[in-house]
């Protein structure tokens, strides 16, 4: 690991300030001399590789601002501060009850371990794992912009089916963010420019042909909070983990369903696929084929069809097109039965 400068901002305006100095506002913030790190159990991992060098990081945990550690709901709104760990508030009493999905995609997303350290605005951040980006001898076009792509004919089973190019494959790990964007989440920033908000939907940039361009935040952006609208039906709601081994690993294939129903018939569905795209997926497609359909496994199997319409599968992972959709319909399925 390559010597880098350590600070602790007192507040996040000192943090931005800081990040704003030596952060040249060109850089991409995974790519900037100066990088935040709160759980840093992604960033860690990647400077001890070297696939991330920054020069100096910003330890987002002594700022001092208790907002950032809070879980407050109210006015139909959880609203989670940017440092409350995984663990945290995948165990509140009141978000479990509120909002399963949500607590369920924290719980299978880590070890208790990494709960424990990861902060939610981090777990959202998470980069891809893709081996060949890991591995720095590889050509990888989102690590060494214009190397190519070695996952394209190599071993690319754990790659992603949507949201593709012809410069990047690479699958987004998280399963937070499948809930989050399912349930149109907001996320507040603040940096240079001041304090926005952003549609979650709005955060994460497919790779298109500029695959090192992951997010829309500037290099001095500081997620301070997510919010997540709630009412009655988020009750019925649910997240679903296809993977190798029942703890502690990606998704092949993930679904987050939130269903408001009369009866059984279908008002609105709120549906986000994990472990099969490039980005956390919102699954509109499927929503549209399920409005007003009263749900039975045929009307599943035709929203999950319609799901993977464009789905471009590689060599090795063709099988996550029917897993996705399998994974789909027994989401939906239990989605509907469950007793709220
Ligand atoms: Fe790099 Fe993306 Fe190709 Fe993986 S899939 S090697 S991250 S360009």
């Amino acid at each position: 690991m390559r010597p880098f400068v350590y600070e602790r901002p007192a507040d996040v305006s000192a943090a931005v300030a800081v990040a704003s100095r030596f952060a040249d506002q060109q850089d991409q913030p995974t790519k900037a001399d100066v990088q935040f790190i709160a759980g840093a159990t992604n960033l860690a991992d990647y400077m001890k590789l070297g696939v991330a060098t920054p020069k100096r990081l910003l330890d987002l945990n002594a700022l001092r601002e208790p907002t950032l550690r809070q879980i407050k709901i109210g006015d139909g709104i959880i609203r989670f501060g940017a440092l409350v760990r995984m663990g945290e508030a995948a165990d509140n009493d009141d978000v479990r009850r509120i909002c399963p999905l949500l607590s369920e995609s924290l719980k299978l997303a880590a070890s208790g371990q990494i709960r424990n350290m990861a902060s939610l605005a981090g777990n959202v951040l998470q980069r891809t794992r893709c081996e060949y980006f890991r591995e720095t001898s590889w050509p990888c076009n989102k690590r060494d912009p214009g190397s190519g792509c070695a996952a394209m004919e190599g071993f690319n089973r754990q790659h992603a089916v949507l949201g593709t190019s012809d410069d990047c494959i690479a699958t987004y790990h998280g399963d937070f963010a499948q809930a989050l964007i399912a349930l149109d989440a907001t996320v507040e920033i603040e940096g240079k420019r001041g304090a926005r908000r952003m549609e979650f939907a709005k955060l994460h940039r497919l790779p298109g042909d500029t695959p090192d361009i992951e997010t829309n935040l500037a290099p001095d952006d500081v997620i301070v909070a997510i919010e997540v609208p709630f009412a009655a039906w988020s009750r019925r709601s649910h997240y679903l983990k296809i993977r190798d081994r029942e703890s502690y690993a990606f998704a092949l294939a993930s679904a987050a369903v939130a269903l408001d129903l009369d009866g059984n018939m279908i008002r609105h569905a709120r549906i986000a696929l994990g472990g099969v795209a490039t980005v956390p997926w919102r699954a509109k497609a499927a929503e549209e084929a399920l409005q007003g359909k009263t749900l039975d496994q045929e009307v599943a199997e035709t929203a999950a069809d319609a799901a993977f319409v464009e789905a471009k599968p590689r060599r090795y992972n063709a099988f996550k097109i029917p897993l996705g959709k399998r994974t789909l319909v027994r989401a939906l399925l239990e989605t509907r039965d469950m007793k709220v």
